[in-house]
């Protein structure tokens, strides 16, 4: 049977050559990066060379990053501790309603300690608007985080134009990048941001490894107390193997950058302008243009994203609805609600997100398969009928 992923938002397939890089540190180089000893100082020696490459893709300097155990990490860090350390700065966080969870949910735990928190709308595309950010900022405002770009629905955020506005404000700025790194250039002095997050698994390095960008000068601290690893600011023995590995990825992400951008964008517009063609009453969620080359976001009236996602399944497509972390809950996607859709129409949400090995037979196959599958469903539901 046909297999065909079509799921890179939630995760990647790890990259041979990844795991080639890897090997060595979990067989031969497998002492802690913190010991004296050679075979310490050879796994310190790969730590530090793979921080390069992925400060090289970030465009920061090695000094500016934490490796971490993936983006939720590197976001709750950012989010929490410059809120501890600043106190001085003020007590507001202004966010936004498409975050990931790792965001939005750790803004509201620091409100549920007594910062105060604001979260702002989106319009119809999911794009937080310049002046829902300027009317937002406070004096006492002390962090703002927007996503660089959406998991869901793709849009990709006007961080350069939000970062200019919050920090005339006196605010910093964290972006959750972890969409964006590796697929689309993200450089931390052109978009101006102060913190951001990236994630490994996203670009076809390993699960369990992340990291936070701190713009010198910025106070952040320590999530996780114990050793004074990464600086003093993450405790805990590096995770040699995965940081080599997420270094490997972002060397390889680097070189494909320029090359594989249009090649993805012209795949999903293919995807896209198929879908809106042969299936009725059919909508594209996120920007038109402004979104991840690759992402494919629609929402189906009169079906459930579930059902269309089991039968898709069955013909060896592989998708999701709305985000992977709320597809065991019954509420539809915060997403999809702050864009304004209907509930019903949330519901009926599917999500296809290509990367490098998807092909234009791929997507022909889903056009093939798709509008009949659609149909059938519609067919069996007291209101498609
Ligand atoms: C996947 C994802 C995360 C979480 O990253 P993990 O490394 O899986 O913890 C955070 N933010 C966004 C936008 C993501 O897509």
């Amino acid at each position: 049977m046909k297999s065909i992923y079509l799921d890179h938002s939630a995760t990647t397939p790890l990259d041979p050559e990844v795991l080639e890089a890897m090997m060595p540190y979990f067989t031969d180089i497998y002492g802690n990066s913190s010991s004296v000893h050679s075979q310490g100082q050879q796994a310190a020696r790969a730590l530090e060379e793979a921080r390069e490459k992925v400060a090289a893709l970030l465009g920061a300097k090695p000094t500016e990053l934490i490796f971490t155990s993936g983006g939720t990490e590197a976001n709750n860090q950012a989010i929490i501790t410059y809120m501890l350390n600043n106190r001085g700065k003020g007590n507001h966080i202004i966010t936004s309603a498409v975050e990931h969870h790792a965001v939005l949910h750790t803004c509201q735990f620091l409100a549920k300690q007594g910062f105060e928190l604001t979260v702002l709308p989106v319009n119809s595309y999911g794009e937080v608007e310049p002046d829902t950010i300027r009317e937002a900022l406070r004096p006492d405002t002390a962090l703002v985080s927007i996503m660089h770009a959406n998991n869901e629905i793709g849009t990709i955020e006007p961080i350069k134009e939000l970062a200019a506005i919050a920090h005339e404000a006196g605010a910093v700025f964290h972006t959750d990048a972890v969409q964006t790194a590796g697929k689309i250039p993200v450089n931390v002095n052109d978009l101006g941001v102060d913190l951001l997050s990236a994630s490994s698994h996203k670009l076809y390095g390993p699960k369990g490894i992340g990291c936070l960008y701190v713009r010198k000068g910025i106070r952040i601290g320590s999530l996780l107390h114990g050793g004074g690893h990464e600086r003093n600011l993450r405790a805990g023995t590096v995770n040699v193997p995965g940081a080599v590995g997420f270094g490997k990825a972002a060397e390889l992400a680097m070189q494909r950058l320029c090359s594989q951008e249009a090649p993805l964008a012209d795949l999903a517009k293919r995807l896209i302008d198929g879908l809106l063609a042969t299936i009725p009453n059919t909508r594209l969620t996120g920007h038109p243009e402004r979104r991840l080359p690759g992402s494919v976001s629609v929402c189906f009236d009169y079906v459930e994203g579930e059902s269309i996602l089991l039968m898709l399944d069955h013909y060896g497509i592989m998708a999701s609805s709305g985000s992977a972390c709320t597809s065991d809950s019954l509420d539809p996607s915060h997403v999809l609600l702050a864009i304004g859709l209907p509930h019903e129409t949330a519901h009926g949400s599917l999500r296809m997100t290509m990367g490098k090995d998807n092909t234009q037979e791929d997507v022909d196959y889903v056009l093939q398969v798709l509008p009949p599958i659609i149909h059938n469903l519609r067919a069996m539901s007291p209101l498609g009928r």
